[in-house]
């Protein structure tokens, strides 16, 4: 069989691409449908891209790689095409853009546009060897136990990174990427919940509060914190961990809207004979008060507690530190952290420098967005640049 591109990888990125790659297109998945990603993102309804969208949003080696195909295509180009299906969308917050009704209408979207770009898909596609001769990529295809052999010009790689393996995540395009040597940067699990082998948040978990926090490198995220059976999760905690080290503390504002000292001495000053627990309760959830009462030194009546030990308590809130044992791994990570080095791709076109016709999108690529629609759009972003450039 012979085509002009192959693209292996019918995700976010490589559907994308081939609705953009021109003609002659044949796209491959080795699992039985495609976009599962997709369906289960944004709680079934796909956060598909963020109004506010900077390069700092992503996490790369090279901070400025992405900026060239963001800024070619922009989360309006996508709004403009999701709108254009009469998919129905609305902002939740932080300018996350989700769909209405489901993720599916994404899929479905995708895959009426492959169709109009007459792209051909063959799921449950797996592939057993590359090889390339100068001119053209030799992709051995397997199929119902049938081999394929399948030419092509322009081979693009968009099969993701590590995470959910258990969706069909391979690492395949790292070994595609040494096969033609480009390098690495170090792989991790990233947006994914912390782990404590104590459990001490167990008893409550289910529990969520806003919060502010940080590790020890990387910016702080006021988004909300959940407490779970085996740790800390929610939009904070998912956050902070692209920025987490192995063995750092996380450090946490607990009440990042409320003025600690002063609500505090109100509420001496206004019920001297109240306990200082129902005090804190009033600003955080009581079953976190209680977690935190014997770790905090919280004893005793408002009344009983002078000026320095309120203060004391509020600086105690507003930097408390935990160090977690580890992270959930790649079984629950929304993406991986790192991948294919971005100083072997052009940042036009995504086409590694060293192997003319081969091309590296979306997750694989060592660019990682924010929690928020920011992975969804460098797919998008990158998959158009590579489309762009094939076509
Ligand atoms: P993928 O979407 O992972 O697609 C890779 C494709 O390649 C898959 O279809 C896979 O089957 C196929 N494949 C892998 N290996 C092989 C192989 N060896 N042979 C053949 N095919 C192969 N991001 C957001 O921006 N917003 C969200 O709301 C959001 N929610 C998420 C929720 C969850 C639970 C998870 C896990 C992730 C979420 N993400 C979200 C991240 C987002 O899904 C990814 O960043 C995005 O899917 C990456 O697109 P991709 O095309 O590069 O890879």
């Amino acid at each position: 069989m012979r085509v002009r591109t192959l693209i292996i990888g019918a995700g976010a990125a490589g559907m994308f691409c081939a609705a953009n790659a021109g003609p002659d297109v044949l796209i491959v998945d080795h699992a039985k449908k495609p976009g599962e990603k997709i369906r289960i993102s944004g709680g079934g309804r796909c956060n598909f891209t963020n109004l506010d969208l900077k390069a700092s949003n992503y996490i790369s080696r090279n901070p400025h790689f992405a900026k060239s195909a963001l800024a070619r295509y922009t989360p309006w180009d996508f709004i403009g095409l999701v709108s254009g299906h009469g998919i129905a969308w609305h902002e939740k917050t932080l300018g996350q853009l989700f769909c209405d009704d489901s993720a599916k209408d994404i899929i479905a979207m995708l895959q009426s546009e492959m169709d109009n770009a007459g792209a051909k898909l063959m799921l449950e596609t797996s592939v057993e060897a590359i090889e390339y001769d100068g001119s053209h990529y030799t992709v051995i295809l397997l199929r119902g136990g049938r081999q394929t052999v399948c030419k092509a010009e322009k081979l693009v790689i968009a099969t993701g990174g590590k995470s959910i393996p258990k969706m069909g995540a391979t690492g395949f395009a790292y070994k595609v990427a040494e096969q033609f040597g480009l390098s690495l940067t170090d792989t991790r699990p990233a947006l994914v919940p912390f782990t404590f082998s104590d459990n001490r948040f167990a008893a409550i978990s289910g529990i969520a509060t806003p919060v502010t926090a940080r590790a020890d490198q990387g910016p702080a995220f006021a988004e909300a914190m959940l407490c779970t059976h085996r740790g800390l999760s929610g939009p904070a905690m998912l956050q902070v961990s692209s920025y987490w080290q192995e063995g750092e503390d996380i450090h946490i504002d607990l009440a990042p809207t409320t003025k600690v000292t002063d609500a505090l001495k109100q509420a001496r000053k206004d019920s001297p004979r109240k306990s200082m627990t129902t005090a804190l309760g009033k600003f955080l959830p009581a079953r976190l008060v209680d977690l935190l009462k014997d770790e905090l030194s919280v004893t005793g009546n408002c009344a009983e507690w002078s000026d320095a030990r309120i203060d004391t308590l509020a600086r105690a809130l507003s930097n408390w530190s935990v160090k977690p044992t580890g992270t959930e791994g790649y079984r629950t990570a929304e993406v991986t952290l790192g991948g294919i080095d971005t100083d072997g791709l052009s940042s036009q076109t995504m086409e590694a420098k060293n192997a003319p016709g081969l091309y590296f999108i979306g997750e694989s690529v060592d660019v990682t967005g924010w929690l928020g629609g920011y992975n969804f759009q460098w797919a998008w972003a990158s998959a158009h640049a590579a489309g762009q450039s094939i076509a």
